[in-house]
């Protein structure tokens, strides 16, 4: 199937309230603008230099989202243009963005991402830490950046259950945290969970924001 089709596909079985980020990693341009022509205006990215190219290259009304593990020293190169990025896991990483946005005079929306896999290698922060960063007083001095929700990733595992689990962890979570700040920072609207394997699921389990690749554009071919 084509990427138009396989995107009408997915787009049929995603309910209204879900926003799909078509992930374009390593994915060449024709293809992102063949999503493009079928209508596809949201696309994420987790590669900070693949990001830039691509965005210099491809249409201007693109939503660019940075879905992958960022380095504070490479937040200045997509600051200028992202519009939103999915795995924020430090406070460090936070100020730099601000630090970014407000060099750009914009302010940049940031999910923060949770570790609700049982896997060690995956990014993210643990409750206390989500808990002490949207509870610390330097949240607010933070103008150039918006929290906006959280994102996070299932284990890679077969276990339906074992997913269903992590992934309504998240959404308690998510709840928990609703209306709860009022620094005008912190607007929690975004539960960003979901990707080809278990979006269905994730969705089932509250989530409003899926990021699926491999579904749309293929399996990914790292060597090009
Ligand atoms: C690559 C990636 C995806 C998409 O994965 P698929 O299995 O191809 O849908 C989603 N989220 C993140 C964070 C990714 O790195």
């Amino acid at each position: 199937m084509s990427v138009a089709e396989n995107l009408i596909s997915i787009k049929k079985t995603l309910p209204e309230h879900v926003t799909l980020v078509a992930v374009s990693k390593t994915q060449p341009n024709e293809k992102i603008l063949e999503a493009h022509h079928s209508g596809q205006r949201i696309f994420g990215e987790n590669y900070v230099q693949e990001l830039v190219d691509k965005a210099g290259l491809l249409p201007k009304d693109i939503e660019w989202h940075f879905i992958g593990h960022l380095q504070s020293n490479k937040v200045k190169y997509i600051a200028p243009f992202v519009s939103l990025i999915h795995g924020v896991d430090s406070f460090k990483l936070l100020k730099e963005i601000n630090k970014q946005g407000q060099k750009n005079n914009r302010i940049i929306n940031c999910l923060l991402q949770v570790h609700i896999a049982r896997e060690e290698t995956k990014f993210g922060l643990d409750e206390k830490e989500l808990y002490e960063i949207l509870n610390s007083d330097e949240l607010k001095n933070l103008q150039h950046i918006n929290i906006s929700g959280l994102m996070g990733m299932a284990s890679n595992t077969n276990n339906t259950d074992d997913i269903r689990n992590e992934f309504l962890q998240l959404k308690n979570l998510f709840h928990s945290i609703q209306n709860k700040f009022n620094a005008n920072n912190i607007n929690v609207t975004t539960l960003s969970m979901g990707m080809s394997s278990d979006y269905p699921l994730a969705i089932e389990c509250g989530s409003n924001m899926v990021r699926i690749g491999s579904s749309i554009f293929g399996v990914r071919n790292y060597s090009n």
